[in-house]
């Protein structure tokens, strides 16, 4: 569908790094879990344009992104919005999405490329979908995991759903994965790797690295889907 207007508000941030937003759902607008839109907002350097995944699910009555307020003239408008302005949306766009007959999806998310990958865990969730999916998810620190909570609540409920999460440099107590997603982590939580659907989302050298990780691994082309966050380096 083309442009479509929608009025915004801006959730509690979800930690320091990253803050989400959610706009009014346009009217008939639909999209596939892992799709991202383009929102234009009036700055002060005129009229700009980024490009965000979807953070809901389809299910959702409202369109959720999440975004690290960077300072840039595009994000100070993005965090000036307030309850009721009306934001341009593009959307929806991109073909990082469950391919019809997948069984078994292994997610790769860094950071705030976690977006497209809760979009998929969520709409799974709330269609009990019975699809059985690892999600490997790599961040800095335990003080900064956007919507760790929820996968953990989706971790209780469904056997079918495990969350690994990676820490690059984690506070003291922390007795999970550290580092970054290695080939190593990967054989630990999924295996045979035979079967399983790869997504791949985050800034272009983390993705850059798991294509790395993945073809270590001698995991076909055809089963990896990539999502780059251009725009972040
Ligand atoms: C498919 C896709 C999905 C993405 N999903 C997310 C997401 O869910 N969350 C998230 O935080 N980020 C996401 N991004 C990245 C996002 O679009 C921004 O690039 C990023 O948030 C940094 O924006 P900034 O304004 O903070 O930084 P800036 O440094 O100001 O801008 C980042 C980039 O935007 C480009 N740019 C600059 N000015 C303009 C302009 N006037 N019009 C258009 N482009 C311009 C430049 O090439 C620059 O490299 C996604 C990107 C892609 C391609």
């Amino acid at each position: 569908m083309g442009e479509s207007y929608a009025t915004a508000f801006r959730m509690k941030a979800a930690c320091e790094r990253v803050t989400g937003f959610r706009f009014d759902k346009p009217a008939g607008y639909r999209f596939a879990p892992g799709q991202h839109f383009r929102l234009t907002l009036t700055t002060l350097g005129g009229d700009q344009t980024r490009t965000f995944s979807h953070a809901s699910s389809p299910l959702d009555p409202f369109l959720e992104m999440a975004t690290r307020l960077t300072g840039s003239p595009f994000k100070v408008a993005l965090g000036d919005l307030v309850r009721g302005d009306e934001a341009a949306i593009d959307g929806p766009h991109g073909g990082f999405v469950v391919p019809a007959g997948a069984g078994q999806l292994c997610l790769l998310a860094g950071g705030v490329g976690i977006t497209p990958a809760r979009s998929i865990v969520r709409d799974a969730e709330q269609r009990r979908s019975g699809l059985r999916i690892r999600l490997f998810y790599g961040n800095h620190d335990q003080a900064c995991i956007p919507y760790s909570g929820e996968f953990a609540e989706y971790e209780r409920k469904d056997r079918r759903f495990k969350v690994v999460h990676v820490l690059e440099d984690p506070l003291p107590g922390w007795a999970g994965e550290r580092g970054l997603i290695t080939a190593d982590i990967l054989r630990r939580y999924v295996d045979p790797l035979d079967g399983w659907c790869f997504f791949v989302s985050g800034p272009p050298g983390m993705v850059s690295a798991m294509r790395d990780v993945l073809g270590e691994l001698s995991v076909p082309s055809e089963r990896i889907s990539a999502e780059e966050f251009a725009g972040y380096g």
